[in-house]
């Protein structure tokens, strides 16, 4: 944690996490793991009543009204209690929610975020389909209009919340023969319209989220149920990157802390030829390997906040939220592996917790967009930016800092 960056505040709110983080008990996460609770409601009303849910909604409408910089400090002191409670706090309070706040009507911010701040409904976002989730815009579930309503056909799978959640938030073509800017809209669908849960899937590990398959069959929406314009999907889509993306980065931070702080304790208690493990530096550079990792990680954190919360150039933001998210869940899959690595054969036993944080942590790399796709917006960001510099001329040529940087017929290029 980067007590120095913290204003009173923020320190105030990072002792109410982890306050948050204590109040779970032990029996309550081996449960979520064993799969016995399929969706963590306890946990999330908890959440609720201490008004930890929705911190970036504004306060009238249940929420507390502060930034990325405040919420990034909550995600990873709520993440020691293991990947998959921190994402389905960050579902229900920061994903969904950031849709209906910056694309929403008044009647449907009134609607919905006071109950989902309360936790008295939870919310599921559903963008991935059977047919794939990294082709976002090729979704098949279909939206007709038919009067008042539109009929919702199609599948999402792998939805977190599918099993627990009251509304959904759907993304689902409504102009079929338009492109990606034009063809999609997003719709708010609660359970009770007709949402069925088909099949819960069997996961390595971020087990008890009510990660299934949802079905939507002939399911009728009040076209009051719209998020933003028909066939608007588009900036929602963009807008959502932050939160799905930027909060998941923040949150695997905290998710895989306990390894660095399991392993850095085991290795002063551990003895081997005589002293303890730590005094050999094949164990203690892991241990600075993982912190490096784990300070910088935080490091990137805290300057991508500043960017949103300053509404930088939208284009630097996806270009950071998306290498956050990649460089993140990459350094923390690493922890996770030093950790393991430095307890030696317990580590990889359910002696110590650090095999579930191993199995959690490697879905980082895949959800909210696989860490391919997020090399796929940075590269394209950077050579936009990169463009833009060049016609810009406003920086040196280091083309030209060498000795022969103007040797005849040699820079070709074709
Ligand atoms: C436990 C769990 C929880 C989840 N929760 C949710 C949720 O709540 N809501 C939701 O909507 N989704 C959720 N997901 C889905 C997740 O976001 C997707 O699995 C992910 O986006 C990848 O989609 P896919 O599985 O369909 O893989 P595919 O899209 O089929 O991709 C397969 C592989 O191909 C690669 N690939 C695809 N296209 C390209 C390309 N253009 N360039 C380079 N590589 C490419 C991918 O990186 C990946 O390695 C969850 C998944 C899991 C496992």
């Amino acid at each position: 944690m980067f007590e120095f960056v913290m204003t009173e505040e923020q320190k105030l709110l990072r002792d109410e996490a982890r306050e948050m983080a204590k109040w779970v008990p032990r029996e309550y996460i081996l449960d979520m793991d064993a799969d016995k609770i399929k969706y963590p409601k306890e946990y999330l009303q908890e959440c609720g009543r201490r008004n930890l849910i929705g911190l970036r909604v504004p306060k009238e409408y249940g929420g507390r009204g502060l930034k990325w910089e405040d919420d990034i400090i909550a995600l990873e002191e709520l993440g020691v209690n293991g990947y998959i409670f921190v994402c389905t706090y960050g579902v229900t309070g920061d994903v969904v929610p950031e849709a209906i706040v910056h694309f929403g009507t008044e009647e449907q911010k009134k609607k919905y975020l006071p109950p989902i701040c309360k936790a008295e409904k939870f919310a599921a976002e559903c963008l991935t389909e059977p047919r794939g989730g990294s082709d976002f815009f090729g979704s098949t579930t279909m939206a007709v209009q038919d009067g008042s309503d539109f009929v919702l056909n199609g599948q999402k799978r792998f939805i977190v919340g599918g099993e627990g959640a009251d509304y959904f938030l759907v993304y689902a073509k409504t102009n079929p023969e338009g492109g990606p800017a034009n063809s999609m809209t997003c719709f708010m669908v609660e359970r009770e319209m007709g949402v069925k849960t088909e099949y819960l899937y069997g996961l390595m590990g971020c087990r008890g989220g009510g990660t299934a398959r949802v079905v939507f069959d002939n399911v009728r929406v009040p076209k009051e149920n719209v998020i933003g314009e028909v066939n608007g999907a588009f900036p929602i889509f963009y807008q959502m990157m932050i939160p799905e993306r930027f909060g998941t980065a923040a949150m695997t931070i905290g998710s895989v802390r306990p390894a660095l702080e399991i392993a850095t304790d085991y290795s002063m208690k551990r003895k081997a030829f005589g002293q303890t493990i730590n005094n050999f530096q094949g164990v203690s550079f892991k241990i600075a390997d993982a912190v490096i990792k784990l300070d910088t990680c935080r490091a990137l954190m805290y300057s991508t906040a500043r960017a949103v919360d300053t509404g930088a150039d939208p284009s630097l933001c996806r270009r950071l939220v998306s290498e956050g998210k990649k460089f993140v869940t990459e350094q923390c899959w690493d922890v996770a592996n030093l950790g393991m690595q430095v307890m030696g054969g317990i580590g990889y036993t359910d002696i110590y917790p650090l095999e579930k944080i191993v199995r959690d942590m490697r879905l980082s790399m895949i959800w909210v967009g696989s860490n391919e796709i997020m090399q796929l917006i940075v590269q394209h960001e950077w050579y936009t930016a990169r463009k833009k510099e060049l016609k810009n001329n406003s920086k040196r040529e280091s083309e030209f800092d060498c000795i022969s940087a103007f040797a005849e017929g040699e820079k070709i290029y074709e």
